[in-house]
């Protein structure tokens, strides 16, 4: 269990909470596994409370920081035209079904005096992907953090993901890719810097 105290990564006295919900929730587990129709004394599912547990954790880190704060390292530069950092690949759960999201996503700004690094950019997304998400609330908070902190002429975001619960819903909707997007300043104003960005994502 010192795994999960390490994932939790609170106070002692928060830390003694959840680690007490923790243990109701591996026996909820047990009984889900039962609901189910098997035998969660069998071998192959002894452990299965534990882990579930322990990814679930790993898959909500993001609530565990601030995803804004890997933004705030920034460098004086004069440049004033698009930065766009393509495909970066992410993974999110799902808040109605818990089931997986995967996919990608696309930032591009224009700075205002101001850059970023751009391994942060993939480390904020991460931060908010590794939460409980609706892919639109998700594309919403990247803007937003880039917006607040970086303060560009203008912000875009794009993500292309495919949601697992979907993906169960027979055959045909297998391949179903859900985009959304989001904008701030100029990209909201300005129509040809919407298509610059999108013809990006293309090239
Ligand atoms: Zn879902």
């Amino acid at each position: 269990m010192q795994k999960i105290r390490d994932l939790l990564n609170a106070d002692p006295e928060e830390t003694a909470h959840k680690m007490k919900q923790s243990e109701h929730f591996m026996d909820a587990v047990k009984e889900l596994i039962e609901v189910c129709g098997d035998e969660p004394d069998r071998q192959g599912l002894q452990e299965t409370p534990y882990r579930v547990l322990k990814k679930f954790l790993e898959y909500t880190v993001g609530y565990r920081q601030d995803p804004k704060a890997h933004l705030e390292k920034q460098f004086d530069v004069d440049h004033r035209d698009l930065i766009m950092v393509k495909d970066i690949d992410f993974n999110s759960l799902c808040e109605h079904h818990f089931a997986p999201i995967f996919g990608v996503a696309h930032v591009g700004y224009i700075p205002n005096g101001k850059i970023t690094g751009l391994s942060k950019i993939a480390r904020m997304v991460d931060g908010y992907a590794r939460r409980f998400q609706v892919q639109e609330r998700l594309t919403n908070q990247i803007a937003v953090a880039m917006d607040e902190v970086l303060k560009p002429q203008g912000v875009m975001v794009v993500i292309e993901a495919k949601h697992m619960c979907m993906c169960g819903r027979g055959v045909e909707k297998k391949d179903a890719v859900t985009v959304t997007t989001a904008s701030r300043g100029v990209f909201s104003e300005n129509p040809d810097k919407r298509r610059e960005f999108l013809s990006l994502i293309k090239a």
